[in-house]
């Protein structure tokens, strides 16, 4: 890789990329490789923990007199090295132009995705990193059911989901949690407020996650609170066959922009396009959103071990929105859903005597 690009290094500044090449889980640490060396840049919080993490890696823990930047810098000219690839999306141009001035006998070179694009696949282990995620995050929301008072307010709903999430076993939320009432649900990044309470309309939606041994998971649920009206039970059924059909496309060689469209197509088709205004997933690990996209004209091509979300959604101001994701793996037959939760109509429905009318 490195001869290919006439490079003589490469450094790794992403926390996550860091991680997936180290197993270091701590941050602020560069990994600096040649064909011959891995050394971990880092500073004296983390001395510890990467003996503990990584006890064969070759580490360079800088003295606090020293910046990050300068850290860097002296390391690479310790190499000897020529001409040394970056990760242009982890640095800062400030955090250049001072590694590049106390380094000036490297040429610095941009380099754009290559850690992540090998992150996109995930092996054995991280695949059963994320299940035990999804299982996390499972059993939290099974305890948020379990405890869901209509009194509470969005805010305590989703704390209480937090603490559900360590409960059951995760190190913590993978993002803040949504949890969007009636008409808040029509905007898809909702923050839980203080004022709206769960039982001030018919529906909310939750869409959480669990950070485990790190990866992570990445889920959207629709839970009844009050009634089951038509407009609900129609959108629900839309997104619901949405989200089937684009599962039903994922297999290896599949392109993402026919998986995004497949599911596109089914809320075209019943009149609701205009109102599905985000791509339809993401793949997820040791981050919450990264490739590959399902998108709209997305070219990337799925392969056996991607994980990725599917979350069709139909958004209506005046009344709410509707989003189911799951989390789905790429098999070398097909695809399987790895979350569990059931997704049916009747599934929604908190309280259980609620009449469906159908
Ligand atoms: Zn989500
Ligand atoms: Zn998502």
């Amino acid at each position: 890789m490195l001869r290919a690009h006439d490079l003589d290094a490469f450094v790794a500044s992403a926390p996550a990329n860091v991680t997936y090449l180290t197993g270091f889980s701590g941050d602020s640490s560069s990994l600096v490789l040649t064909e011959k060396r891995a050394i971990v840049v880092s500073d004296g919080r983390f001395t510890t923990q990467l003996a503990q993490e990584c006890p064969d890696l070759e580490t360079d823990i800088r003295r606090p007199a020293e910046e990050s930047p300068h850290a860097l810098a002296r390391v690479v000219e310790m190499l000897g090295v020529r001409r040394v690839g970056f990760e242009a999306l982890a640095r800062t141009v400030a955090d250049h132009e001072a590694i590049q001035g106390a380094s000036k006998t490297v040429e610095w070179a941009p380099t754009h995705g290559w850690v992540e694009a090998l992150r996109e696949i995930k092996d054995d282990l991280e695949i059963a990193a994320v299940r035990q995620a999804v299982q996390y995050a499972e059993d939290a929301f099974a305890m948020l059911k379990a405890t869901l008072d209509l009194d509470d307010t969005e805010k305590k709903t989703a704390d209480d989901l937090e603490s559900h999430l360590r409960k059951a076993g995760a190190t913590g939320s993978s993002f803040p949690p949504i949890v969007a009432v009636g008409r808040r649900s029509a905007l898809p990044h909702a923050r839980p407020t203080a004022e709206t309470r769960i039982g001030d309309d018919d529906f909310v939606l939750v869409d959480w996650g669990a950070t485990g041994r790190p990866y992570k998971s990445d889920l959207t649920r629709v839970l009844v609170t009050g009634k089951v009206t038509t407009t609900f039970e129609k959108i629900y059924r839309i997104v619901l066959a949405a989200q089937e059909q684009a599962i039903r496309a994922i297999r290896p060689g599949a392109c993402a922009g026919d998986v995004d469209g497949a599911a596109r197509r089914v809320v075209e088709e019943a009149g609701y396009g205009a109102f599905f205004d985000h791509g339809l997933g993401h793949g997820v690990g040791l981050e919450i959103h990264e490739g590959p996209r399902l998108r709209r004209g997305a070219t990337g091509v799925l392969a056996a071990g991607m994980i990725v979300t599917v979350e069709p959604g139909i958004y209506l101001a005046d009344w709410g929105g509707i989003r189911i994701e799951d989390d789905v793996l790429v098999t070398e037959g097909g695809c399987e859903v790895l979350s569990r939760l059931p997704r049916t109509l009747e599934s929604t429905v908190l309280a259980a005597p609620v009449s469906l009318g159908c």
